[in-house]
């Protein structure tokens, strides 16, 4: 509890900082995206400056890249959550896959046939698959599986114990697993907090999974990583599923309290 409370904190406090500077460091970066633009026209690809100015234009667009992920993050975008089957948003990431991941990764999808549906924002549980298929790429430069799982699960008191603050009930699983390089204890540690990364300078923010917690939590949801080096990667995410349709719905049974909790 310690920790979550410490993560919530230190999301807070770059939620802060970036909703306090970035709209004004983002005034800044587009002055220099904008004169660097109106030089680089006015001179020939030939001219000593030419390839400086460039530099400076990437590096304003780097940096107005940086900032819109910031404020992104900051927003805290309250989930417009429907009924959904995840089935779907799976479906569509598998078809971005297919197009840009490197043919040496292999791309599975288990998906039992009757899974429970969950309240949820399609577009935020797109962007969790996103970016955790990405992270998983990044793991495997030189090929392997990548794997993603759904299926229904239900958490008994005995099973909870392995998952603090969980309260048991029926929870859709839905898990991504690569084999690639891995991490060792110390580094999944701090792998939720925003920032961190191992990744070069342009190459990662360390948002990533910053943003797939938040978006857990807001759901109502529980995250877990399970990693070997050199074996690979499970992160493993529990959403509450929604009372199985056959059971009856009525105004009163609504407000009747929940079974186990
Ligand atoms: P970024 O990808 O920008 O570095 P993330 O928050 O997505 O930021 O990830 C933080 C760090 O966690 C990564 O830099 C990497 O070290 C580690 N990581 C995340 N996913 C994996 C994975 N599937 N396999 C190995 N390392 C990972």
């Amino acid at each position: 509890l310690q920790r979550q409370l410490a993560q919530a904190q230190k999301m807070e406090a770059v939620g802060v900082l970036a909703g306090g500077i970035a709209h004004d460091f983002n005034n800044l970066l587009q002055v220099t995206l904008g004169f660097s633009e109106i030089l680089l026209e006015e001179k020939k690809e030939t001219d000593p400056e030419y390839r400086d100015l460039q530099k400076i234009f990437q590096a304003a667009t780097s940096g107005a890249e940086l900032v819109r992920q910031l404020l992104t993050f900051s927003r805290k975008v309250e989930p417009k959550t429907v009924p959904l089957d995840l089935t779907e948003p799976i479906m569509q990431i598998k078809k971005f896959l297919n197009r840009t991941i490197p043919k040496m990764i292999d791309i599975r999808i288990n998906v039992s046939g009757d899974l429970a549906e969950v309240d949820a924002d399609p577009t935020q549980i797109e962007q969790i698959l996103m970016n955790l298929a990405v992270n998983a790429r990044d793991a495997m430069p030189e090929g392997g599986t990548l794997t993603i799982t759904a299926r229904n699960e239900t958490l008994d008191s005995e099973c909870v114990k392995c998952h603090p603050g969980v309260s048991p009930g029926d929870y859709v699983l839905l898990a991504i697993t690569d084999t690639g390089t891995g991490m060792d204890t110390g580094i999944v540690e701090h792998i939720f907090e925003p920032f961190f990364t191992t990744k070069e300078i342009g190459r990662g923010t360390g948002l990533g999974l910053a943003m797939v917690y938040g978006i857990v939590k807001q759901h109502g949801g529980h995250i877990t990583c399970q990693s070997d080096v050199a074996q690979g990667t499970t992160f493993k995410i529990y959403l509450p599923a929604i009372r199985r349709k056959t059971e009856p719905v009525t105004e009163s049974s609504e407000e009747m309290p929940a079974h186990g909790t």
